[in-house]
């Protein structure tokens, strides 16, 4: 287990979650091996020579944003000889780590496992194992023993896989389907008894790829966790990522906002993307459009219905995207009450219905990076060349995480939240939350969160009255918002140091269009 706890600026874990996926696997293959660890590599300094010393089976898994670490671990395996079983969302037939590892298990692992593991045993275990959906009653349990749970700033679970809509540039459908797929509820509970068991007080973010793919469902599932927190005796403050129809006017809707509210969810993620109506309709995002309330209005809806604060996800790069429609999209995020906003350059993942069109159009230039925030995009965009884009996501997060735009948000928000207060629920000690506001408060931009904590101070004072429960939490989550702030300003200041030095090839100097008028061919592009 590990043990080593590296805390970040504001003296809390440096970590934000878990490697659930394979807690899961650890928990499945305890009872094969006579010793087994798991090894979670941001959180673990120990060289990758000295933790595999004296191991004889290596499973690694990860994402695709992971892939340069991947291979040279993987590298380093197989020069001191050990088997190298390869598995998580970076497994493709095209990997190059299918030249390294012995076995390879893309897509979900529960129904092939058993296959690769006798396969192991008797020594004539296939380099290519094609995992498939898998049915709910088996999927993996994760096992939280096997990790230090003070290395991470929340604890996760997760209970559905798969989403019904169909984003052209979302992965989710084609790895995990369009039905979604519920665990039973003994899993809920065993892990939700689990974590409380061994200590367990913080946050749980619900990794669901859309917590409401099933909005019937959802509501059962809702029940079930404040059932669960009633049984424990505690109420974990929860957060998922949730579609945007969760403002539809429906009962089916006005229900499932009021259990967001009773079973302690504090936080949402939202795939809001654009509030260019056309971009939406491109990309098939339609359940953002429906009624006849603007997206705004069905955010404040949200927040007003739930109580909870919101984060939201932005993409620019869409055909219809223009270097114009920049103004209307900054505009439109500060006149939101969501200060923290992960803007995205849009990235063409593969198996995606996106990839599938750019490739079919010509358009793909290279593998995707991953990771949505490193100011890069694989294809040519439309309307804008692959600089501007570059460019106009430099504009925008400067804009939005200008001071005086991202705390005016803040005050909105703080003007807004408001969950059920849980008895009990008190994620960090007293000691921790000083010492963490003393942090915040004392380092990086103190003096502007110093100069809006008046602000905050007012707003939970004439909401709740001094003091009281809602007075804490409305301070509480001001200093969440400062911590993210300073986070997002350095993030922000290592794209633009990025961007500033990146030298262009030609392809990123042109928009797809302007390659239709001056018939620029191919072979060119590269
Ligand atoms: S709603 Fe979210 S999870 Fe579902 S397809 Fe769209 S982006 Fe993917």
């Amino acid at each position: 287990m590990a043990k080593y706890i590296p805390k970040n600026e504001f003296g809390l874990p440096k970590s934000s979650l878990p490697p659930l996926g394979l807690m899961g696997l650890f928990n499945y293959l305890k009872s094969y091996y006579n010793e087994i660890e798991l090894i979670d590599r941001n959180v673990n300094p120990t060289s990758i020579e000295k933790l595999i010393k004296d191991a004889d089976h290596i499973y690694i898994g990860g994402m695709i944003a992971q892939e340069k670490g991947f291979l040279e671990d993987a590298k380093i395996v197989k020069n001191a000889g050990k088997l190298l079983i390869a598995g998580g969302t970076i497994i493709s037939e095209d990997s190059p780590l299918t030249e390294l590892a012995d076995h390879l298990v893309e897509n979900e692992a529960e129904m092939v496992i058993d296959d690769l593991l006798e396969g192991i045993y008797y020594g004539n275990a296939e380099k290519y194992y094609k995992g498939m959906l898998t049915h709910p009653e088996k999927f993996f349990q994760p096992d939280y023993s096997s990790i230090n749970l003070k290395n991470y700033q929340s604890m996760s679970v997760q209970i559905t896989r798969g989403c019904p809509f169909n984003c052209e540039f979302c992965d989710i459908t084609a790895r995990f389907g369009k039905k979604q797929r519920i665990a039973p509820t003994e899993h809920t509970e065993n892990a939700f008894k689990q974590m409380y068991n061994l200590g367990w007080r913080g946050s749980v973010f619900i990794v669901d790829d859309n917590f409401i793919g099933n909005p019937k469902e959802a509501i059962e599932l809702l029940k079930n966790l404040h059932r669960i927190d009633n049984e424990i005796g505690y109420s974990f403050p929860k957060y998922s990522e949730v579609s945007v129809n969760l403002s539809d006017d429906t009962p089916t809707m006005q229900e499932l906002r009021k259990w967001f509210r009773k079973a302690y969810f504090i936080d949402n993620f939202f795939g809001v993307e654009t509030n260019n109506t056309e971009a939406l309709q491109e990309t098939g995002k339609n359940q953002n459009l429906r009624g006849k309330k603007t997206i705004i209005e069905k955010l404040k809806l949200i927040t007003e219905e739930t109580g909870t604060s919101m984060m939201m996800g932005i993409i620019h790069g869409f055909d219809s995207d223009t270097s114009d429609a920049v103004e209307k999209l900054i505009e439109f995020i500060n006149k939101t009450h969501i200060p923290t906003v992960m803007v995205g350059l849009l990235q063409a993942l593969p198996k995606t219905e996106l990839w599938n069109r750019m490739k079919k159009e010509g358009r793909i230039i290279e593998n995707s990076t991953g990771n949505n925030t490193d100011g890069t995009m694989n294809f040519i965009p439309y309307n804008i060349s692959e600089k501007e884009a570059e460019q106009n996501y430099v504009k925008i997060l400067e804009r939005i995480y200008h001071e005086s735009a991202f705390f005016e948000r803040v005050k909105r928000a703080l003007r807004l939240i408001n969950p059920e207060f849980k008895n009990g629920s008190t994620p960090m000690s007293l000691k921790e939350k000083l010492y963490s506001a003393s942090r915040i408060l004392t380092k990086d931009n103190s003096s502007t969160y110093w100069k809006y904590l008046k602000d905050a101070h007012k707003i939970a004072r004439e909401r709740f009255g001094f003091f009281s429960k809602g007075y804490w939490f409305i301070i509480s989550e001001y200093l969440t918002y400062c911590a993210r702030y300073t986070h997002m300003k350095t993030q922000m200041q290592i794209i633009k140091e990025q961007i500033k030095t990146r030298i262009y090839e030609q392809w990123q100097l042109y928009s797809w269009k302007d390659y239709k008028i001056l018939q620029i061919n191919d072979t060119t592009l590269n």
